[in-house]
């Protein structure tokens, strides 16, 4: 039985456990924010928690198509950060 916690990325349409994945939400009247809480009410959307999905939901615009809005920059930048931290993070392991 499918585990019902489990939502599907906007970039890669893999099925994963929500705490594996990064979700952003739109709010009613609301620009699109990154829920790292995962606690906001309002439509959302969720990308992996790894770095190829969330450089190609930068470039491809798939998050600009899940909320038919467009983005803000914030988002993005937020998002780059996140993707840097996973490298950075992954380098080190690969390391050790
Ligand atoms: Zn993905």
């Amino acid at each position: 039985m499918r585990e019902k916690c489990e939502r599907m990325c906007i970039c890669c349409r893999t099925h994963k456990q929500k705490s594996e994945m990064l979700r952003c939400v739109r709010q009613k009247g609301e620009d699109v924010v990154l829920d790292l809480k995962q606690s906001l009410f309002g439509r959302g959307a969720y990308i992996c928690a790894d770095v190829q999905c969330i450089k190609r939901v930068n470039k491809t615009g798939a998050l600009r198509r899940a909320f038919k809005s467009n983005i803000k920059p914030e988002v993005f930048d937020c998002l780059n950060k996140i993707a840097k931290n996973l490298e950075d993070s992954f380098g080190k392991n690969e390391e050790f």
